[in-house]
């Protein structure tokens, strides 16, 4: 891999590894952009194949981040980190002081927390290291009720606002879905739900009285929305074939299987909300905690996902681009128009 090659593509500033033999720790931070403000961005563990293969997610969440932050108007730039081993692995502390000293020789650069494979309890070991650290217990807590909030409100912003009456297919039944699914249900919408763990979906029908399907069975119900909120990559060659809703949006990171998925959706005039901009309510979440607001400060700040796609469709139109493109472009405008401001000097 030529790390500078794949470095340029995405203009990437920053790409250190970090090693601690004593533990066994294999840690990789990348930092996209930084010119909105520090590089927030949360930890994966995770048992990669390859260092490559780590580098290379690495540098993709780290630019997801850096879009997802500029279109929500946060004053953060785009990280991540990803630790190479088993996440189910029970000694951590040593583990994640290493990470942590590692965040910190970053002097502030870059700020992580959660991500798939840690949990708080693990950013707790973090934080005796550095305050380069979000995510507590105590503090902001689970950011999946402001996401899902925020999808909530996102799911609105499609020509009518309400969603009652309106049939919607749910895909997942974890943190972010289930929330979700509470607040549709109080809407009036009918819903479809499906997880491959039967028990929580029991428990969203319980709260909800949803319908259920089976996990594959969701892409071939006719519906008004289908919403995924499980794994990424849900819209591709074989769904694309099968889904009979007229938009999706959910809180799923990275959707699309493929760019060429969100250009296929355009050309079908399915109107698809950009993930990054529909599910900001967790790094908004994230940066109420630095910032010091409140809940309702943060859920207000979350609602902003209406107007936010609102826009972004506009532009889409206007300038007859896919969404997820619209949404790129947003992103990209802000960091530009931010970046070049003079300085004042005294
Ligand atoms: P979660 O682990 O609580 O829930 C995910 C659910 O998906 C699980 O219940 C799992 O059983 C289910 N699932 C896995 N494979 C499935 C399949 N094939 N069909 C149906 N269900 C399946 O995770 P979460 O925190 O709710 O996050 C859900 C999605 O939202 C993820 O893509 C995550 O990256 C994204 N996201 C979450 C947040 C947040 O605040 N939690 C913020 C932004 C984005």
């Amino acid at each position: 891999m030529d790390l500078f090659k794949a470095m340029s593509v995405y203009a990437h500033e920053q790409l250190v590894l970090g090693h601690e033999a004593s533990c066994g720790y294999h840690g990789i931070i990348a930092i996209h952009d930084t010119t909105l403000g520090p590089a927030l961005g949360g930890t994966r563990f995770w048992q990669y194949a390859t260092t490559v293969e780590a580098i290379t997610d690495a540098l993709r969440l780290a630019r997801g981040m850096s879009y997802k932050s500029a279109v929500a108007g946060l004053n953060l730039g785009g990280g991540k980190a990803v630790i190479i081993g088993d996440n189910k692995r029970k000694d951590r502390e040593a583990l994640f002081r290493a990470h942590g000293r590692f965040v910190e020789s970053l002097k502030g650069r870059y700020i992580t927390a959660e991500d798939v494979g840690t949990s708080p309890a693990d950013m707790e070991y973090v934080r005796m290291e550095t305050a380069s650290v979000a995510g507590l217990h105590g503090r902001s807590g689970d950011p999946s009720p402001v996401t899902a909030y925020g999808v909530y409100v996102g799911l609105k912003a499609w020509g009518s606002d309400g969603l009652a009456g309106r049939k919607i297919l749910v895909q997942g039944a974890g943190h972010v879905a289930r929330a979700l699914c509470e607040f549709l249900h109080r809407e009036g919408a009918k819903l479809v739900v499906t997880d491959i763990d039967a028990e929580k979906v029991k428990q969203v029908v319980k709260a909800t009285g949803a319908e259920t399907v089976a996990p594959d069975a969701i892409y071939d119900v006719p519906a008004d929305i289908y919403s995924p909120n499980a794994l990424g990559a849900t819209v591709n060659d074989d769904t694309l074939k099968r889904l009979k809703v007229e938009i999706i949006a959910g809180g799923a990171n990275n959707q699309l299987a493929e760019e060429r998925h969100g250009e296929e959706l355009e050309r079908r005039g399915l109107l698809y909300a950009p993930d990054y901009v529909i599910n900001a309510g967790g790094v908004i979440n994230v940066y109420g905690e630095l910032m010091g607001w409140d809940e309702d400060r943060a859920k207000r700040k979350a609602a902003e996902v209406y107007d936010t796609l609102l826009r972004i469709f506009a532009l889409a139109e206007r300038q007859k681009l896919p969404t997820f493109r619209a949404a790129d472009h947003v992103a990209e405008e802000r960091i530009a128009a931010v970046g070049t401001l003079n300085r004042i000097r005294v």
